[in-house]
């Protein structure tokens, strides 16, 4: 079986800071880490490997210095990694960004499964893994918290929902994105950290992948950021009299009452 993981590089959470101006994120001498929930598909990626047997390949599009993340997956136990990077590519919204990684997945050949992490910690739309199965024609599955067996080519599954839990099948190939309950990420290993160390991780650039110019970067985003902003938080604190039982019991009402109209 070949499984193919997509991590993405961010800023480290703690390290975050708005420029005050543009109102962006600096990113110049910012830390920079693999994706936390990505790591949860590293994990399913292993445990599917130690289960099943597989080669399993991590893929990343980002400026060269993701090279780092996928390191340290291949310091997990990942067999090999790709960087997808160019100039070309930057600007790329999240559909964009779907394009350019099917395009490199499907320059790596066919992959049974393609595990995704839930959401990227500094883009948040969750959009990636979805979208990149439709770029690539697959099934999805989105949310999976346990993956049950696979079986003749059927990968039993199940993903979180409100409330609960769905079973689901799916004929592979086909694209999964994990949440946290999958399995606690191992750390990485010293043998792992080793063949990291030494590891050529080869570039797929516009040029390798030969994709259509239109397609990727800016111009192939059909989405904009059309306005960044930090809500500003208001706090105000009112005294509720509460000498008297009668007084204790308004102010809890009105407590009540506020919390209901801010819908708490
Ligand atoms: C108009 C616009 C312009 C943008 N311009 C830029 C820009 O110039 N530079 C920039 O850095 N970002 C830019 N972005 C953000 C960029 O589109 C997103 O970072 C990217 O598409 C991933 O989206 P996300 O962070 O919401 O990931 P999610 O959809 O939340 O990620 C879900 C999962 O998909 C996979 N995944 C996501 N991104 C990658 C990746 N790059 N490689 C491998 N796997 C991945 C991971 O498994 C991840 O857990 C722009 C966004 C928009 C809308």
């Amino acid at each position: 079986m070949r499984i193919a993981v997509c991590i993405k590089q961010v800023p480290e959470t703690k390290s975050v800071k708005m420029d005050p101006e543009t109102r962006t994120v600096i990113r110049q001498g910012v830390q920079s880490i693999i994706n936390p929930l990505d790591l949860y598909a590293v994990e399913a990626a292993l445990e599917l490997k130690e289960r099943y047997g597989a080669q399993v390949t991590a893929v990343s599009m980002g400026p060269p210095q993701a090279v780092s993340a996928l390191k340290e997956a291949v310091a997990m136990g990942i067999d090999e990694a790709v960087l997808v990077s160019d100039r070309a590519f930057a600007g790329s919204d999240t559909w964009a960004t779907s394009h350019i990684l099917a395009g490199a997945l499907k320059k790596l050949g066919a992959f049974d499964l393609i595990l995704c992490g839930e959401r990227a910690t500094d883009g948040d739309t969750g959009q990636v893994g979805p979208e990149t199965a439709a770029a690539l024609d697959l099934p999805v599955i989105t949310y999976v918290n346990h993956i049950h067996e696979l079986r003749d080519g059927i990968l039993k599954v199940s993903r979180l929902v409100e409330g609960g839990t769905e079973k689901l099948s799916m004929r592979l190939p086909g694209v999964l994105t994990v949440v946290k309950e999958i399995g606690e990420p191992r750390l990485p290993t010293f043998r792992g950290k080793l063949k990291a160390k030494g590891l050529e991780i080869p570039t797929f650039t516009l040029e390798t992948l030969q994709l259509d110019k239109n397609r990727i970067g800016l111009k192939g985003s059909p989405t904009r950021v059309v306005k960044i902003f930090q809500p500003e938080i208001v706090r105000s604190c009112e005294m509720l009299p509460a000498e008297t039982e009668e007084q204790t019991v308004k102010a809890v009402d009105s407590m009540l009452a506020f919390l209901e109209d801010k819908a708490v």
